[in-house]
């Protein structure tokens, strides 16, 4: 098998999508390649958590193509680029030098090999699940196909992504029956005849789907059934997704007290300060979610966590939960700062040594404290 020594800025986009599907983003967020031309060659790739001044000097000077960033640019969209604020022209001059920028923001928090994941990870969490797992995320599909083509129908359904959950893969329930048709004029019906109504023996197959697969797997399904019109129903299900949301919990290998958990999170996440609120108790069941996530702090209490590692929090928001919930805010930057050797491993292990890589070197905590 020849080896790939040259990769395109889409092969690049291709390969994050695979490990944080784009279309799992949230309706708000903006990620996916912002700037450029996906049929560049890439000549190296810069990955940062933000796109601004200090990742675009480094990518020219590394000679980088591509600036790989964990927050997007162009959130409201863009009207005019005449330079007049910091987003345009860190646009303007990202085109002038044929640097293309590329995003995977919620995409990347939602997954479950993703950043609070990764967080949960580094702290030593072991029976993890999804904090807020997506409620609208999962489908029903159900399919009706001859008996002979039942087989050939579920491997591709199954090969394009429906029918997993949990540690269980290929999940199907087949029930069999009858279906009946009556092929019209124009029609090239695999069985029966035109103007006569058919009975043939059909399975029916039920199996759930991830709203992001659907595409693909109706694709699949239409390309391995043998009638001309293959009948099959989506529907949407209340069922919450396993491995699809945002935020981690989980628990930690021993209890600790307050003092030791926040010693742990500082060397951890290199934290200059935490703010937090306070509790008493000791801490061994832990919520995580990278970035802000406040909106999920009744999602930590509900979960029986004692702690809940994030950040944006507001004043009210510790007070409410003094001694309930030891809220440590270890800040946006310092929870996020992951994304960048997320994004390496990623990378690396598809494109080995064929293109440069590099972790920004440049790039710092836009809050500063003194
Ligand atoms: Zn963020």
């Amino acid at each position: 098998m020849a080896t790939k020594t040259e990769f395109r800025i889409s092969d690049i986009c291709r390969i994050i999508d695979e490990a944080f599907p784009l279309a799992t983003q949230d309706s708000w967020d903006n990620s996916g390649l912002l700037v450029g031309n996906a049929d560049e060659p890439v000549t190296g790739i810069l990955i940062a958590v933000d796109i601004d001044a200090a990742a675009l000097d480094e990518a020219i000077s590394k000679k980088c193509n591509l600036i790989v960033a964990h927050h997007p640019i162009m959130f409201r969209g863009l009207k005019r680029l005449t330079g007049s604020n910091a987003e345009q022209r860190l646009v303007e001059r990202a085109i002038r030098n044929g640097i293309s920028l590329f995003a995977a923001h919620t995409c990347a928090d939602k997954s479950c090999r993703g950043t609070s994941a990764r967080l949960a990870q580094m702290l030593g969490l072991t029976d993890t699940r999804v904090l807020a797992p997506d409620d609208d995320s999962l489908f029903k599909l159900t399919v009706y196909v001859p008996n002979d083509y039942a087989d050939r129908v579920k491997d591709a359904l199954f090969d394009a992504g429906a029918g997993h959950t949990g540690n269980y893969s290929h999940c199907c329930f087949e029930s069999t029956g009858t279906g009946s048709f009556r092929a019209l004029d124009g029609a090239r019906p695999f069985v029966g005849e035109i103007g006569s109504t058919h009975h043939e023996a059909e399975m029916r197959i039920d199996t759930i789907v991830p709203r992001y697969k659907i595409r693909n797997a109706i694709s699949a399904l239409c390309a391995a059934h043998p009638y001309e019109e293959p009948a099959y129903d989506i529907y949407p299900i209340a069922n919450t997704s396993d491995s699809l949301g945002y935020g981690i919990v989980g628990n930690l290998p021993k209890p600790l007290s307050p003092t030791d958990f926040l010693s742990a999170l500082r060397t951890t996440f290199n934290c200059k300060s935490i703010r937090y609120s306070e509790y008493s108790g000791t801490i061994q069941r832990v919520a995580i979610c990278t970035g802000s996530g406040s909106e999920f702090i009744g999602k930590a209490i509900q979960s029986g966590a004692q702690a809940y590692v994030t950040a944006d929090i507001k004043y009210h928001q510790f007070a409410d939960c003094t001694n309930t919930l030891m809220i440590t805010d270890i800040g946006h930057y310092e929870s996020e700062e992951l994304t960048k050797k997320l994004f390496m491993e990623i990378l690396t292990e598809k494109i080995c040594n064929f293109v440069p890589c590099f972790l920004s070197e440049t790039q710092n905590n836009p809050v500063k404290y003194f």
